[in-house]
């Protein structure tokens, strides 16, 4: 079942990419392969992973198995903090490409900009060519503010498709984003929901539009991050959790239910500061 209702949208070098996904962040490797493989029957076509999630080989199996073509699918993967370099790059693409069975990846991601590394920029580099190659479509960044996209901007020939930032009512990243907007950058939000360690889904602000539209807090907190423009891939481990998140095109939010939203920022980051992982 293929579900053409999910926008695409169009990135900064020519490529499209579906807005809504799922995640595998904490999803066990031994059960990667089964979950992923609902998801596709309930119509995700969009994955995001990462070689530090160690699922990989499950999110590949399930690709396989469901003998869906390949370019209807759009697979993400990003190179973990201690393989940035140039050609540590190279070989930790090749280990995620085998692990996944894929001939090429759709976006390959920066996972950190790891500051103190001061790598990024080197890293970077490699990643040009890995796009050359086309083993990767799109290459992008994630966790990068705008200290750290400047510098790519300045200092090589490429502006990233993407910055996948955490991204939720409680932390919207005005900054950030207003810069990616300004350069062509699209935003991925990852923690969509805020990860479930704050009480988004019990705020007013989001119960008042779910009961309005008779549909549920999540659902209302994706269609908010949809109508915003950004990409997003909420993950959870539940089968009608799963079908719910990716039920979410037959309403749509009015102004003041979005802007009421938009109002909840407070700068609750749920991870660690980007400036801060080495
Ligand atoms: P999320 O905001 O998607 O939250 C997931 C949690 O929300 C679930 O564990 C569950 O508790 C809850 N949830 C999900 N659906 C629900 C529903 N319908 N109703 C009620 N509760 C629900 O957080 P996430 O998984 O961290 O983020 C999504 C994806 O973003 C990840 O899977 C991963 O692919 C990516 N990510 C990237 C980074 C990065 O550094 N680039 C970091 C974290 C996550």
């Amino acid at each position: 079942m293929t579900q053409p209702q999910v926008p695409r949208i169009r990135l900064n070098d020519g490529h499209s990419i579906p807005q809504l996904g799922f995640g595998v962040f904490k999803v066990d490797p031994k059960q990667t392969e089964r979950i992923v493989t609902e998801a596709l029957e309930i119509g995700y076509r969009h994955f995001d992973t990462a070689r530090i999630y160690g699922n990989e080989a499950g999110v590949g199996r399930a690709i396989a198995a469901s003998g869906i073509p390949r370019e209807e699918l759009f697979v993400t993967t990003k190179l973990w903090n201690d393989d940035q370099g140039t050609q540590s790059v190279f070989d930790a693409f090749d280990a995620s490409l085998e692990r996944l069975g894929l001939e090429y990846v759709d976006l390959y991601l920066i996972h950190w900009p790891t500051p103190a590394k001061d790598r990024y920029v080197e890293t970077w580099r490699a990643f040009e060519q890995l796009r050359e190659s086309r083993r990767t479509r799109s290459i992008g960044v994630s966790n990068f503010l705008v200290p750290h996209l400047e510098r790519l901007l300045a200092e090589t020939d490429t502006a990233p498709a993407v910055d996948q930032i955490e991204l939720h009512p409680y932390h919207q990243q005005p900054d950030t984003a207003a810069f990616a907007e300004e350069h062509g950058i699209a935003i991925e939000a990852w923690g969509p929901l805020g990860q479930g360690k704050y009480p988004l889904l019990e705020l007013p602000q989001v119960t008042d539009a779910a009961t309005a539209h008779d549909v549920t807090p999540a659902q209302v907190v994706i269609r908010w991050h949809l109508q915003r423009g950004h990409i997003v891939f909420p993950k959870s481990k539940r089968l009608e959790r799963m079908a719910e998140n990716f039920d979410v095109f037959g309403f749509e939010l009015g102004d003041a239910e979005m802007d009421a939203i938009t109002a909840l920022e407070r700068e609750g980051r749920v991870s660690a500061h980007p400036e801060e992982v080495n």
